[in-house]
């Protein structure tokens, strides 16, 4: 076992569907491998509720489409020292910014009346408030690492960990080569 200090991780969601996070763990027995050298400190994988004040590697999932969004990419940013977007929705804005060709009131009558039967009507409580235009994650703050993909494999996150483990910036090339 190594006696190297452990990386610190934490993951969040976004706007996203969860895919990113589920590539993640299909890294399989490669995950052991991973906790002998990493803590997973915040994320929806474990049981923590608050971003520690300082963490090593910060991984967003999902693009920016609320203020609760923002509000977390933006704790994310200020409490990470590397900060990776991961998957398509954070690096691009993908499925949740094709919104972006719709007014808002006309993409909130779709989902909740036109598309609903039983007691239609637009929440006022309990929903963060979206934000116009939907953005990936480095529209509003620096990201140090893209790893593009809908999801992206678990190989490319694979190769892009070691690398961070080793201390290393990962390869541009490399995540491309593993593929998505
Ligand atoms: Fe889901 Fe694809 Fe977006 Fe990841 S990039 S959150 S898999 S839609």
């Amino acid at each position: 076992m190594s006696t190297q200090p452990k990386i610190t991780i934490a993951t969040a969601w976004l706007d996203g569907c969860s895919g990113c996070h589920m590539s993640f763990l299909d890294l399989d027995e490669r995950l052991i491998e991973l906790v002998e050298q990493v803590d997973i400190v915040y994320s929806p994988l474990v049981d923590t509720k608050e971003l520690p004040e300082q963490v090593d590697v910060g991984i967003l999932e999902g693009s920016i489409s609320s203020e609760d969004d923002l509000e977390k990419a933006r704790l994310f940013r200020e409490r990470c020292t590397l900060l990776v977007s991961l998957g398509d929705c954070a690096v691009t804005g993908n499925v949740p910014a094709m919104r972006n060709h719709f007014k808002l009131d006309a993409v909130l009558d779709r989902a909740y009346r036109e598309n609903v039967t039983l007691q239609p009507q637009i929440p006022t409580r309990s929903v963060p408030a979206l934000l116009t235009p939907v953005k990936p994650v480095h529209g509003e703050v620096k990201v140090d690492v893209f790893v593009p993909g809908c999801p992206p494999s678990a190989d490319a996150i694979w190769a892009v960990l070691s690398e961070l483990i080793a201390g290393r910036a990962p390869d541009p090339n490399a995540v491309t080569r593993f593929g998505a």
